[in-house]
């Protein structure tokens, strides 16, 4: 392991001030389930890492007026556990549920997940689908940047070297949302391909879609085609399968370790179909 100092934050307030004099030469350490291993491979060679875990107002999920906000240090346990998520936004509380394994889900935080940026983050397409938006702090002020701005790419985002993502709010939403991701084994898998749909229906006719895909692109992507062609329309399984075909269009999958590209896109495909249709309450049948 290399060398470097380690500082761990009391407050926000410290946080911010050890950022604002070192951001250019820390990197901030959550969960470590990313930073650790890329310390140890030298991908990174900070002079400093700053431990943000300690810091309280950082972690848990609450409800705001309208809106629920989402404390960067919060695990992937808590909030697939939690029962405000669950109820409102069933996408991202599965997503949660579904990385890693026990010890991974501990561990790994939300802040983490984003920060990290990496195009198979599993939180990123519920987050988009749900129009989340990312604060970022520092001592020159506040940031609230939507998600979908965010990413700049595999490993970059919009975070500054003096910034902290703090939280992550979301318009408490007023329907219902799945997610569905598919990897080389059912766990402890990274995605080959996720789906999150987030949908508004009133007996059976929509009147909101948003559709964001994981794996199929430099950054988590969110498919307005596919979402305009949803909208004001009833909900049957043709109009599914074409918005499903549209959806890919949001994609530029490449060839990985994980998977080819060509598969990418027809998995991406049936997952869009099948995402859709559960968060419509079609029953599985032909379709699917
Ligand atoms: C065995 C294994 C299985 C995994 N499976 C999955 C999976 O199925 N799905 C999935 O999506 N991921 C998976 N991961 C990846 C990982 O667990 C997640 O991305 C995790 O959420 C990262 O959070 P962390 O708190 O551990 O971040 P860290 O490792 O502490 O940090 C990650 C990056 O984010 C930055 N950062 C962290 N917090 C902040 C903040 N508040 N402000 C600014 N920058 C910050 C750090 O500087 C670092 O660059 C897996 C990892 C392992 C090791």
């Amino acid at each position: 392991m290399q060398q470097f100092q380690f500082y761990s934050a009391a407050s926000l307030g410290d946080a911010l001030g050890f950022l604002a004099e070192k951001g250019d030469r820390t990197r901030v350490l959550a969960g470590g389930t990313d930073l650790v291993p890329a310390l140890r491979e030298e991908l990174f060679r900070p002079g400093f890492v700053l431990n943000v875990l300690e810091i309280a107002e950082l972690n848990g999920v609450r409800e705001e007026g309208r809106v629920l906000r989402i404390g960067s240090t919060t695990t992937h346990a808590q909030l697939a556990e939690s029962d405000l998520l669950k109820k409102f936004c069933p996408s991202l509380a599965q997503a949660a549920g579904l990385i890693g394994g026990p010890l991974i889900r501990n561990r790994g935080t939300i802040g983490g997940n984003l920060a990290n940026a990496s195009p198979a983050a599993d939180l990123a397409p519920p987050l988009l689908s749900l129009d989340a938006e990312a604060v970022l702090l520092s001592r020159r002020g506040t940031r609230v940047v939507p998600l979908r701005d965010f990413f700049l790419g595999p490993g970059k985002t919009v975070l500054q070297p003096d910034e902290l993502l703090t939280e992550i709010t979301i318009p408490r939403p007023r329907g219902t949302g799945v997610f569905l991701k598919l990897g080389r084994r059912q766990a402890m898998t990274l995605s080959v391909v996720s789906v999150a749909v987030s949908l508004e229906l009133e007996k059976g006719r929509c009147q909101e879609a948003r559709i964001a895909l994981g794996s199929v692109a430099p950054t988590p992507v969110r498919c307005p085609g596919a979402e305009a062609m949803l909208r004001d329309r009833e909900m049957d399984w043709e109009l599914i399968a074409q918005s499903a075909r549209e959806a890919m269009a949001a994609s530029r999958p490449v060839d990985d370790q994980r998977a080819k590209a060509w598969y990418r896109l027809q998995a991406g495909t049936v997952l869009v179909r099948r995402a859709l249709a559960r968060a419509a309450g079609l029953p599985p049948g032909d379709g699917s």
